[in-house]
């Protein structure tokens, strides 16, 4: 098959907003798309060579691909250049350097879809050193037989720039018209649902008509398209809306990761990208905590500070990414969890048709919780009293919500769907915290990892003067120095209590209580209610106080201030109603 057929087919589709027209020029083309190269007709017209999940890249510098131009034409490099400075479309710049080509070649061949889809693949392949030149050399040899509209889609192709708007949905639309009709539209997306491989969808459908679709099956390793939440705006209506009860989640503010376990571990993000390199600590963690053979799980990886065992907010991951340390420092200082909240795949059996409860049951028989790998948090209820206690629960433990799930029969693990099955649920209880506030720490909780030996965190409080008292409000772990950490046990030896003082009111049990002498200044990202800490307790909300979250010591000791200068809980509850009100 001629290449330019692909191309008089994007041109089509390109020079139509219509939706119906795209999938009219899409059938046309497949219907005369021999079956054998249905698969590579399929990836081309998406500007891919593989499905996005096995993270392929062209990798293509535009530099390089006005160099292969250059070279293909004949025409001054210079001249290229300010062609693409003035129209910014490498695909404009290709057609007119092919249109107005120098070299006139004797030997041109027409492009195969086969030649180009290969050469992509050889481009793709070719990694190192050195090989930039011999990439844009086997493309310039692409463009050398490229007809005008060949290259604007090939160079386009080349730097990854083929939108074209051919949506997946389009083309599953175009393949159901294709190979069966309309109404089958179900079974193919289904398909493509659980194995999001159009070219291999395309060709079992172009093979064995819409039968053949049986035979596609999750498979661990190829990453199945993430269900997805509907929201709605009360608890009382989420549990009508689930028919009077429901399985109510903690909702981790972390990154969604899909596991696929075998031997070895593969970590999919929610957009099916390959994150393994990303969290070898977590493929490490739920291989050994997993009991079977083979499981595709899914969860949620939150970065926990070790020392306060606090849920930290996801963009500390991004840590990972940076690669600012290198990547063991990185996994090291930032620590992960993964919470673990379904499983679609159990050794050689697919979940994903079954009920929730029974997946779940299935996902709790599977693991074996450890410090880094865990089970979502769950109740089962239908009060929606209960539910709100869970809720704030949860934003108490650093979530952002409560994700409720259906319990009945027909809750499936809906993939690639969004829909009611899965309610979330995160009205917004936290404000955010403009100014530094002064606390002084009541006790302290001993550390781990390179903290060992020292403390860990202090457990700070504020000063409620009506009952000359101090009130804890967070756990303090950050923006201490080196230094700081190594003084902490000299400075604080002399205020060291076994037990709570008389004047500290306090839920949580540290390993040392303090004196309350002290005052340290602190810089908050929000205030947050929370059962676990006695500040201005009872005052916003029966049953809770107020926290500050993700607190960090500004490096101010406040020796000009005593204890009973410190905040003081009113203060504190007047921060979290006035933000409450700029919100
Ligand atoms: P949102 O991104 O706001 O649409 O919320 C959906 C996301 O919440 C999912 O994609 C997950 O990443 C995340 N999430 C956190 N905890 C859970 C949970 N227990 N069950 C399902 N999703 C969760």
């Amino acid at each position: 098959m001629l290449y330019s057929e692909i191309a008089s087919t994007l041109k089509k589709i390109e020079d139509t907003t219509k939706r119906l027209e795209m999938t009219d020029h899409l059938v046309e083309l497949l219907k005369r798309t021999d079956r054998e190269i249905m698969d590579i007709v399929v990836y081309l017209i998406q500007g891919k060579i593989a499905p996005d999940f096995e993270g392929i890249e062209l990798g293509i510098a535009e530099k390089s691909l006005l160099k292969a131009l250059h070279m293909a034409s004949g025409i001054p490099y210079d001249e290229i250049e300010e062609l693409y400075i003035r129209h910014g479309d490498v695909g404009i710049v290709a057609e007119d350097v092919m249109k107005r080509k120098k070299q006139m070649s004797l030997f041109s061949e027409d492009l195969t879809v086969e030649r180009v889809y290969s050469t992509f693949r050889e481009i793709a392949h070719k990694e190192g050193k050195g090989t930039q030149d011999l990439r844009m050399k086997m493309l310039a040899n692409l463009f050398h037989d490229a007809k005008p509209l060949e290259a604007r889609y090939l160079s386009r192709m080349a730097v990854s720039r083929l939108r074209l708007g051919i949506a997946d949905m389009t083309l599953l639309d175009a393949l159901s018209i294709a190979f069966g009709d309309k109404s089958e539209r179900e079974r193919v997306e289904r398909a493509y649902n659980i194995f999001p491989d159009m070219g291999r969808i395309a060709k079992v459908l172009a093979e064995k008509g819409m039968d053949g679709l049986d035979e596609i099956r999750i498979t661990v390793g190829v990453p199945i398209r993430a269900m997805l939440a509907e929201r709605l705006r009360s608890l009382p209506e989420i549990i009508e809306k689930m028919g009077g009860k429901a399985a109510f989640e903690y909702k981790y503010d972390g990154i969604r990761i899909q596991a696929h376990i075998s031997d070895d571990v593969r970590l999919f993000s929610r957009h099916l990208e390959d994150m393994t390199e990303q969290f070898p600590d977590v493929a490490e963690a739920l291989r050994s905590a997993f009991r079977g053979k083979e499981a595709i799980v899914e969860g949620e990886t939150v970065p926990v500070d070790i020392n306060t065992g606090e849920m930290l907010p996801f963009q500390v991951v991004s840590h990972r990414r940076g690669r600012k340390y290198g990547l063991k420092e990185a996994v090291e200082d930032y620590p992960v969890v993964m919470f673990l909240f379904d499983v679609l795949y159990l050794d050689g059996k697919d979940l994903t048709l079954m009920p929730y409860l029974k997946r779940r049951d299935a996902l709790r028989e599977a693991f074996d919780v450890s410090d880094r790998v865990k089970i979502s948090e769950v109740l089962i209820t239908g009060d929606p009293k209960a539910a709100e206690e869970f809720f704030n629960e949860a934003i108490d433990g650093g979530c952002e919500g409560v994700m409720a799930k259906s319990i009945s029969e027909d809750s499936i693990y809906r993939a690639g769907a969004r829909g009611f099955l899965w309610i979330k649920y995160k009205k917004d209880y936290r404000s955010e915290m403009s100014d530094t506030v002064d606390l002084v720490p009541v006790g302290a909780f001993m550390g781990r990892g390179r903290r060992a030996g020292k403390y860990g965190a202090l457990l700070m409080a504020a000063y409620n003067p009506d009952r000359d008292m101090f009130e804890t409000v967070c756990k303090l772990g950050s923006g201490f120095t080196d230094e700081d950490l190594e003084n902490l046990p000299k400075i604080f030896e002399p205020d060291v209590l076994k037990e709570r003082h008389a004047r500290v009111d306090s839920k949580m049990e540290p390993d040392v209580w303090f004196v309350p002498n002290h005052v340290l200044e602190v810089l908050g990202a929000e205030i947050s209610l929370s059962p676990n800490h006695t500040c201005g307790y009872g005052q916003i909300k029966e049953g809770a106080g107020l926290a500050i979250r993700f607190p960090r010591f500004t490096g101010n000791w406040r020796e000009d201030r005593g204890p009973e200068d410190a905040t003081t809980t009113h203060e504190i509850v007047r921060m979290y109603e006035m933000q409450k009100k700029v919100e």
